[in-house]
C-alpha cells in the first residue's frame, strides 16, 4: 500500500462522523434521527457501523467520505473537526 493510500482511506474503528454530527434521517433505534455529539445506537463497540451493507443505513451515511481535511489524522482531530464544522452550520 502506498503512503497516500494509507493517507486518504478511512480509518476502521474510529467511528466519529457516527458520533460528532447530527443525523436528521431515522436510524434504527433513533428514530428521529441523532443529536450532534451523541454516539450512534448502530456504532458497535469496535466502533464499526452495525448496518454496514444493510439498505436501513441512512443515506447520509452512504455519503460521508473519508476526507483528510476533516478526519483528521486521528480519532480526537476528527471528533474536534467535524464537532467545529457542525457548530459553524
Ligand atoms: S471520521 Fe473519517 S476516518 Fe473516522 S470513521 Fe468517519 S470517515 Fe472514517
Ligand atoms: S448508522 Fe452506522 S454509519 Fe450511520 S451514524 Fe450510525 S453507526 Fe454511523
Amino acid at each position: 500500500m502506498s503512503l497516500q493510500t494509507a493517507l486518504s482511506a478511512c480509518r476502521p474503528g474510529c467511528g466519529a462522523c457516527c458520533i460528532a454530527p447530527s443525523i436528521s434521517s431515522a436510524i434504527p433505534g433513533m428514530p428521529d434521527g441523532k443529536p450532534a455529539g451523541v454516539r450512534c445506537v448502530q456504532l458497535d463497540e469496535n466502533n464499526l457501523c452495525r448496518l454496514f451493507g444493510d439498505p436501513r443505513r441512512p443515506a447520509v451515511c452512504e455519503r460521508f467520505g473519508y476526507d483528510h481535511s476533516l478526519c483528521g489524522d486521528d480519532r480526537e482531530q476528527a471528533l474536534e473537526r467535524i464537532t467545529a464544522l457542525e457548530q459553524a452550520t
